[in-house]
């Protein structure tokens, strides 16, 4: 017989390696017949790899619904007795991971609002020391890689082996079309830093709405992401929490049939030898765009010179606004947008302005 625990590693190395790694459920756990038939639903689709419910609710304004509380953990034990499938809960506090693995819990997160505050995560973490369970530790609700790495490290530091990540998106002020932005970079950085580390996405959070979801899900999928949690609930309009961005089992089943899985690699000699050609014709333009640079910094600093004997101001507002009006006729001709233009010269600029600034007062 198989513990819990072993069976949820078994989970790990088949279906987290064979990505993508599938968890759905209620955003929280209701009451005990929405936990049960969201999980029958979900399981019939054949598609889900893990039920998640939240159980413990950080919320931003008191008064809203806080979750159910411990309660609400046998309705998930029995939703995983009756479908089989392993389950996963939010913890943000020792008394939370304790409960958690009472009821025999699979596998914890932490969320982007735990995530953000050190010693929350150091407490999540010392509950953990010597427990073999996979956390999937979810991005610090502001754009800051540092915190999102500390909490990783601070899990691997107790011994936590299954460390993974969720890319939920960032808070940024002002309207945007997403309640979180997903700033794509960020989680591609991370996965820079961890390589071997599964990366998840969250559509749900991110969208905040039911309409983008398809296609956040999808880009996460082309990124190479290793799995997606998404919100699903027998009554979305109607649920206790986030009601905006969750939908049905079913219509989340049409969703993964939806999207097409693309592999990072493939054994086509074909592909193989075309992409390595255009790599190749990548690196070469690189390389001269690295040369050109360095000597249009060569002439800034002549221009620096000239000026500094002339006793002339580094910047001349006229002057630039011409180069940028050049560039983005120019630009628009040659398909490149005008965010990239100006972003590409503000660079240069700065760059240049850097080295007159060092030949002036040198
Ligand atoms: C959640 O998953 O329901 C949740 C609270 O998410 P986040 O921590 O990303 O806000
Ligand atoms: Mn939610």
């Amino acid at each position: 017989m198989q513990t819990e625990t072993q069976s949820m590693k078994d989970l790990m190395q088949t279906k987290w390696n064979k990505r993508p790694l599938i968890i759905s459920g209620p955003c929280s756990a209701e009451t005990e017949e929405q936990v049960m038939e969201t999980a029958t639903r979900l399981a019939k689709t054949g598609k889900i790899d893990v039920l998640r419910a939240g159980i413990w609710k950080p919320r931003t304004k008191p008064g809203l619904f806080e979750g159910i509380g411990t309660k609400g953990l046998p309705w998930l034990a029995s939703a995983k007795k009756v479908t089989g499938l392993p389950i996963t809960v939010e913890v943000a506090t020792a008394k939370h991971v304790q409960d958690a693995l009472q009821f025999d819990v699979d596998m914890l997160w932490i969320g982007a609002r735990t995530t953000v505050n050190p010693f929350s995560v150091q407490e999540v973490a010392d509950a953990l020391r010597g427990v073999d369970i996979p956390v999937l530790i979810k991005n610090p609700i502001n754009a800051d890689l540092e915190l999102w790495t500390g909490a990783i490290e601070r899990l691997q530091k107790v011994g936590v082996k299954q460390v993974g990540m969720i890319h939920r998106g960032f808070a940024s002020y002002g309207n945007t079309e997403f309640r979180n932005a997903p700033m794509w970079h960020l989680p591609i950085e991370m996965k820079r830093r961890f390589p071997d580390m599964p990366l998840i996405c969250d559509p749900s959070h991110i969208c905040g709405n039911r309409t983008l979801l398809q296609s956040v899900a999808q880009k996460s999928i082309d990124l190479d992401f290793d799995g997606i949690m998404l919100e699903s609930h027998i009554d979305p309009d109607n649920a206790w929490s986030d009601a905006k961005q969750q939908i049905t089992p079913e219509k989340f089943a049409e969703m993964l049939d939806a999207l097409v899985w693309r592999h990072e690699n493939t054994d086509a000699k074909e592909f193989i030898t075309a992409l390595a050609t255009l790599r190749e014709q990548i690196n070469h333009l690189d390389d001269e765009l690295m040369t050109i640079l360095g000597q249009r910094m060569k002439i800034a600093d002549k221009i620096g010179e000239y000026k500094k004997n002339n006793n002339i101001t580094i910047l001349q507002t006229n002057r630039w606004n011409e180069i940028l009006e050049k560039a983005y006729t120019k630009g628009e001709k040659l398909g490149l947008s005008k965010e990239f233009i100006t972003k590409y010269y503000d660079a240069i600029h700065l760059e240049s302005i850097n080295h007159q600034n060092n030949i002036m007062n040198s």
